[in-house]
């Protein structure tokens, strides 16, 4: 089994590709060039895992496209050790990709069966973020304040519990807006209780929903 101390030359052109579609952060490049894509989808999509596509996992749900995966980790500027929490587990990619950037991750999922395998595959690679199965718009109060906040379902609203659980000039990125699509936002905390937005883009994620499910 490929692992991450042996990176694949797909995932290194992938990461090329990315660059050429306007990706600049050497550090996410790097870090998309060492995950193995492929071992976080069924094997019967392998063929597909280098293409710059989103893929249907479990449960209804995707792995983002990596180009959406590469571009919300840009805007988060993570810087080693940061702590950064991601709501929406899903496959474990992004949070495979957040482990190779050194940061201190935390992961929530509201699908217990995607958390389970998540977290097996992560292991399995030798990434041990801190998972999570809970309601992602609880966010982790017993674990916050984070520097970082990376969103990878649609609320319809900005989450302001997750908000309150930002450090002070900590951000969060977040597709922000209902089923026909979403802006890419980033919400950065100015101070308690000022924030400034900035808006990225239109993407299109899988709703964020309230409550867990087997
Ligand atoms: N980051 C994932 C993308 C998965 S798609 C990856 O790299 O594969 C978004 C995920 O968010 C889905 O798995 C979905 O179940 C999850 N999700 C949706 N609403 C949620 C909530 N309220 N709390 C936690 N996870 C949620």
């Amino acid at each position: 089994m490929d692992t991450s101390q042996h990176p694949n030359n797909e995932a290194r052109k992938l990461a090329e590709g990315l660059k050429r579609k306007g990706i600049s952060d050497k550090r996410v490049l790097a870090a998309i060039g060492n995950v193995p894509r492929h071992l976080f989808i069924d094997e019967r999509l392998a063929e597909y895992a280098y293409l710059d596509r989103p893929l249907p996992i479990e449960k209804g749900q995707t792995i983002s496209q990596p180009y959406t995966v590469a571009f919300q980790t840009e805007l988060l500027q993570l810087k080693p050790g940061e702590k950064v929490l991601e709501i929406g587990t899903g496959s474990g990619y992004q949070a495979a990709v957040l482990c190779e950037m050194g940061a201190d991750v935390y992961s929530i999922e509201r699908y217990q069966e995607l958390h389970l395998q998540a977290k097996e595959t992560l292991n399995k690679l030798g990434y041990y973020p801190r998972l999570f199965f809970g309601d992602g718009f609880e966010g982790l109060p017993q674990h916050a304040p984070f520097d970082k906040i990376l969103v990878t379902a649609a609320p319809e609203k900005n989450p302001e519990k997750l908000l309150n659980q930002l450090k002070i000039g900590g951000w969060m990125v977040a597709p922000i807006g209902g089923r026909q699509g979403q802006r890419m936002t980033v919400i950065k905390r100015i101070s308690n209780d000022k924030f400034r937005e900035s808006e990225h883009g239109d993407f299109i994620f899988v709703p964020m929903q309230k409550g867990t499910d087997e």
